[in-house]
Order: C-alpha cells, then structure tokens, then sequence
C-alpha cells in the first residue's frame, strides 16, 4: 500500500472510531439519564401512592389508585405470596403486561409492542397489615422518539464531521509524500543522467526541510568527490605519462644498443631508476592528496604544539644534517588533530630544506585566541607571480630546479587540503633572495558552527571553524 494511502486510511480510520465512539458514549449517557429521569418521577408517585394507601379505607383503595395511575401506564399490587391482589392499567397495551422487575436495580425497562416500558417497585404493608409489593410502568413513547431522534443526529453528525476529516487526510498525505516523491523523481533522474542535482530546500523548518538540506549536502559531497576523483585520475594520468615515456624510451634504447655499449646501459638504467622512484613518490602523495579531506580522518584533541614541532622537527635534523630551530613557549596548548599538523609541518619544513642552504626557522605564537606556526627559510625566495599558483597541483616555480630536488608539485597543495581539513589558514610570504616565510594560523579552541568546543571529535568538513 502506498504512504499516501496509508496516511489517508489510517487518519480516516482513526478519527471515524473515536467519532462512534463518542457518539455511543453520548447516546448511553442520555439514554441512562432519561429512564433514571423517569424512574424516578415513578418512584415519587409510587411512595406517594402507598402513604395514602396506608391512610384510607380499603374500599377507597381503587378510586386512590386510579388517581395515582401514570398516563399510559399500569400499576399492580403483588401480594406476599407473588397473587396480582389488583391490576390496573391506563393503557390498552400493558392490559397483558405482567411487570417483572429484576431485583437489585432501581427500575427495569421491558419493550411492550415495540415501545420501552418503565417499571420501578417498591414494598408496602397494605391496610390488612400484609406486606406488598407496589409495581408501577409506564411506556416510554417520548423517550423512544427522542432517542430515535438522537441516533439520527448523531449519525448525521458522525458523517458530517468525516467529511471535513477525509478532505485533510488526503492533504496530509499529499503534503508528506510530494517532497518525498520530488526526492525520488530527482535521485531516480541524477542516477539516470549521473547528475548531483538538488532539490528545492523550501523555506519551512520541519523534518522535510531537514530532508531536503540533507540531501542536498549529501549531493555537494557526492558531487565534491566526483571531481576530485575525476582530477586525480587526470592528474595521476597526465603525471605519470612523462616518467613512463622516459622508462618506454630507455627501456627501447636498452634492448637496441645496451647489450653492446655498457655506458649506454648504465644511462639506461640509472633514467629507468631514477623515473621509477619519482613514479613511486608521485604515487604516494597522490594516494595522500587523494585521502587527505576525507572527514573521519580528522580527529581533534588538546594537543601541544610544542611537542608537535619537536617531533617533526627531531628525525629532520638527524636525517639532513641541518640546522632547524624552534622558537616560541615551552608549552603551547591547542585543540588540533596531531598527525594531520605534523604531515603539514613535514611538508613546509621540507621544502624550507630543500629551497634553501642555510638554517631553518620554526616559530610558535598564540595570540587573540589563534596559534601561529611559521616556517622560515633564507632560500632565494618566490616571485610574486608565482606565489597565486604555489597551492595548485604540480605547480612548479621552476621545473629544472625541482626536478634536481625531486620535487612532484603536489607537497604545498597537500599542505593546502589538510590546513582546510584542520580548519587553518596557510599563508606564505618571501622576498626574492632573502627568504620565504610560510604561516599555519588556527584558533586554539575548536569549535564547530553553533556549537561549544569539541575536542576528540570528527570533523565535519562541510562546516568551517570559528
Ligand atoms: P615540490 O614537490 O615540487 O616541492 P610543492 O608543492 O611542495 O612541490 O612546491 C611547489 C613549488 O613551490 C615548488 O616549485 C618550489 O620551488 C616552490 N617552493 C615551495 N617551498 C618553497 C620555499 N620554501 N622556498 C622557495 N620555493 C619554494
């Protein structure tokens, strides 16, 4: 069964039990309310009948009776012994009506011809001093005909109000199945054309609205990862044709002359080597740029920088021999995810080595709230034509310089993604032959978009920190 209809038959449903329901609960309670009415006019007449029976004589006692006897009723004597001593009846229909009320109850109700028939009884001691029992009935024709009237009323009433329930049960189900059905249409059509195409967010705030957001965020990361992927496969593609050309070339060089010149297969061999490792180290940090904004990677907790740099800084100084100073507060306390600041220090301190002859300078500094990282070098510096384009991918200031450094143009726009990921801003400053200065600058308490600080938690990329 479809969600509309189901809405629609549930609501109908449900709001046509509670309307009999309250209609039968109203027609008992009138219903009770009036024989209760009655019985009790009877009981009145029928305790004044016996005071006056106990007063007169018994010769009168009929003429007393009669006076007593309700309009289109009957009245009985019943005797100890269960004889009718007398019977009267104001009404040709209870002439053969034997009134038998059910003991206990304060009143019975009998059908006589089709009309209810009110009986009450109550016990007496009659002149002769026996003890009696005096019965009283009356039809209920008023009663029936108001009753009649009130299940029609009701029923009427009932259908009435169904109408109107009907009508807004059909427009509930309507208005939760379009967005739904719109969210369908539209994932059904995107799969279709392979599109990441949006729907209408609307401008309510229900759970809908929250559906349409998202999914929509849903489709600008479906969307985000696509081109990525389509970039790296094209970069990958576009970067490591050059190597294999050079391996294809020399591979071809070494099976026509090597076997017969040696120095032509050491050169051989040595471009053969030289371009498979830059294959692997290009493949490697493709894999990383590749991974490096996925959001469960990110895992934020106090950490200290100082002891981030330290770490970084350590294994570089034993490995290359140079000079990588530290400069800042013993301690610097900061919300970050370690690893992911580390990999990013890696990379400009580095390329700090590899640009430059001379020392390395690592600052720290936490003012305004924000951690400042700057990696300083005295290398020859950057042009300021160069320096829009550093983040790009496989950008190169100066390709024959690089190729010497074994450079891949990839380290500064890894650099670029993980200071997104981490919520950091990356600057870079240099004058062309006095050095270059490249600035990591994060606020030291994490927090994501409305909410307080949360250390230890994934981050969400879609979200930039305060
Ligand atoms: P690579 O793997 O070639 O080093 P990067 O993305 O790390 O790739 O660097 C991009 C370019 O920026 C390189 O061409 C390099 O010359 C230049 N560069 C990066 N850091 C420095 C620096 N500290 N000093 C001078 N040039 C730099």
């Amino acid at each position: 069964m479809k969600l509309k209809t189901r809405i629609h038959v549930f609501t109908t449903f449900l709001m046509f039990l509670i309307l009999t329901g309250l209609s039968i609960g109203i027609y008992f309670l009138f219903e009770k309310m009036t024989y209760e009415r009655q019985a009790g006019q009877l009981i009145e007449r029928g305790e004044e009948l016996t005071a006056e029976l106990n007063e007169i004589a018994p010769a009168d006692a009929n003429m007393v009776i009669r006076a007593y006897m309700p309009p289109d009723g009957a009245l009985q004597i019943i005797g100890e012994d269960g004889r009718v001593i007398r019977k009267v009846e104001s009404d040709s229909r209870l002439r053969n009506f034997t009134a038998e009320p059910a003991g206990g109850e304060p009143y019975t109700i009998n059908e006589v011809k089709g009309v209810p028939a009110v009986t009450v009884a109550m016990p007496f001691i009659s002149t002769g001093g026996e003890v009696a029992e005096l019965r009283i009935t009356q039809l209920a024709d008023d009663i029936a005909h108001e009753l009649a009237l009130l299940r029609l009323i009701l029923i009427g009433l009932t259908a009435a109000a169904m109408i109107p329930v009907i009508a807004s049960s059909v427009a509930l189900g309507r208005l939760v199945t379009r967005p739904i059905n719109v969210l369908t249409g539209t994932m059904r059509e995107n799969r279709e054309k392979g599109a990441y195409e949006k729907i209408d967010e609307g401008h309510g705030r229900d759970e809908l609205h929250e559906m349409a957001l998202a999914y929509n965020d849903m489709m600008d990361q479906l969307g985000r990862n696509y081109e990525k992927q389509e970039r790296f496969v094209s970069d990958a593609s576009h970067e490591l044709k050059t190597p294999i050309t050079v391996i294809e070339s020399y591979a071809r060089l070494l099976k026509r002359r090597g076997f017969n010149d040696r120095s032509v297969a050491v050169e051989a061999v040595d471009a053969i080597l030289s371009q498979a490792v830059r294959m692997k180290d290009l493949t490697a940090q493709l894999l990383d740029l590749a991974r490096s904004d996925r959001a469960a990677a990110y895992m934020f907790k106090q950490a200290d920088i100082r002891d981030i740099a330290e770490e970084t800084v350590r294994p570089m100084r034993q490995a290359y021999g140079r000079e990588f100073s530290i400069e800042g507060p013993d301690k610097l306390l900061a919300d970050t995810d370690p690893d992911k600041l580390r990999q990013l220090l890696f990379i400009l301190l580095d390329n700090a080595r590899k640009y430059s002859d001379g020392a390395v300078r690592l600052t720290l500094e936490e003012s305004g709230g924000r951690v400042e990282l700057a990696v300083a070098d005295h290398g020859p510096g950057i042009t300021e034509a160069d320096i829009p384009h550093l983040f790009d991918r496989f950008y190169r200031v100066n390709n024959d310089r690089n190729r010497k450094t074994g450079g891949t143009g990839l380290g500064l726009a890894l650099a670029k993604e993980i200071a997104d990921g981490l919520g950091a801003e990356l600057s870079v400053e240099s004058i062309i032959g006095v050095g270059t200065v490249f600035r990591i600058s994060f606020p030291s308490k994490w927090q994501q978009a409305g909410s307080g600080p949360m250390p230890e938690k994934k981050k969400n990329p879609g979200r930039t920190p305060t």
